[in-house]
């Protein structure tokens, strides 16, 4: 199964990936492993001082250079995906993958209490943000020899749950529109994925789950074997597929 994927350290060799929310998390770590394997990274997050940190590291284990671009989802505009695109396919003249993994938790809350601006926010960040972005770069992955596009579900985003509101309602809506590109760009160069992390051991679980003992969750690192493969030629011809990484 790919939970026991073997990555050959060349894996990612010339391909240049997009990571979101590669500051923290499972994003910072995937963000490490494809540069591990030979990727040019390009790092996008809010907080640029935890981008830097990834940046170091990723050139302490002496990776590809990596990229940096400071973007806040929740404001960000049209014009601001359009200047991405055209500096990526500049510099790089191709986009082999997209991650799509920074996201929003919000605030659980019995349904009658969620406040709008929370909904708004949420929603911009897990839908419309991704969205944007997705529609800007796709001309720029479709230079590429075959891309791959992964959306970050959740266990939610395939049953509701209560007090799980707009978030549950966000992974939803990012199955929804990773099934409209995948079929959309059946039979292209471009393939569209979703990976569900399962509970993982991060700041956003912690908030999630505060009294759970975190030293029993797998880590982002456990999860890599997914995230490579997803990224990697192995996946060429999976496309519309849902995976589990744990
Ligand atoms: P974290 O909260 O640890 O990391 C999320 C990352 O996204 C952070 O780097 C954060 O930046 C970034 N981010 C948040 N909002 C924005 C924004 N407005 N603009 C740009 N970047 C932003 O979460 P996880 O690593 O746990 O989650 C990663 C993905 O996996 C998410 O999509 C999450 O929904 C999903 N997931 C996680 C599970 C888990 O158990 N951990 C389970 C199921 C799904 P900053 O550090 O600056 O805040």
């Amino acid at each position: 199964t790919v939970h026991d994927y073997q990555a050959s350290p060349e894996l990612l060799k010339n391909k240049v990936i997009l990571v979101t929310g590669a500051g923290d998390g499972i994003g910072r770590q995937a963000a490490l492993s494809y540069a591990e394997h030979g990727a040019t990274v390009i790092l996008l997050g809010r907080t640029v001082s935890k981008l830097e940190s990834v940046y170091d590291e990723i050139i302490a284990q002496e990776s590809p250079q990596p990229a940096i671009i400071p973007l806040d989802l929740k404001g960000a505009t049209e014009n601001h995906y359009r200047d991405m695109a055209a500096t990526i396919a500049d510099q790089f003249g191709k986009l082999d993958g997209v991650l799509h993994n920074a996201g929003l938790l919000g605030i659980l809350s019995p349904f009658t209490h969620i406040e709008k601006d929370s909904w708004d926010d949420i929603m911009q960040v897990n839908v419309t943000g991704q969205f944007a972005m997705t529609q800007a770069l796709i001309p720029v992955m479709e230079k590429s020899p075959n891309a791959s596009l992964v959306f970050t579900s959740s266990g939610v985003g395939r049953k509701g749950r209560a007090f799980w509101g707009p978030y549950s309602v966000s992974k939803f809506a990012t199955e929804g529109m990773a099934q409209v590109i995948a079929d959309e760009y059946e039979d292209t160069k471009l393939r569209t994925n979703v990976i569900n992390p399962g509970a993982t051991r991060t700041a956003m679980r912690a908030k999630a789950y505060p009294a759970e003992d975190a030293k029993s969750l797998k880590t982002p690192k456990d999860l890599m074997p997914t995230y490579l493969y997803l990224m990697s030629d192995d996946s060429i011809s999976d496309n519309g597929l849902c995976f589990d990484a744990q």
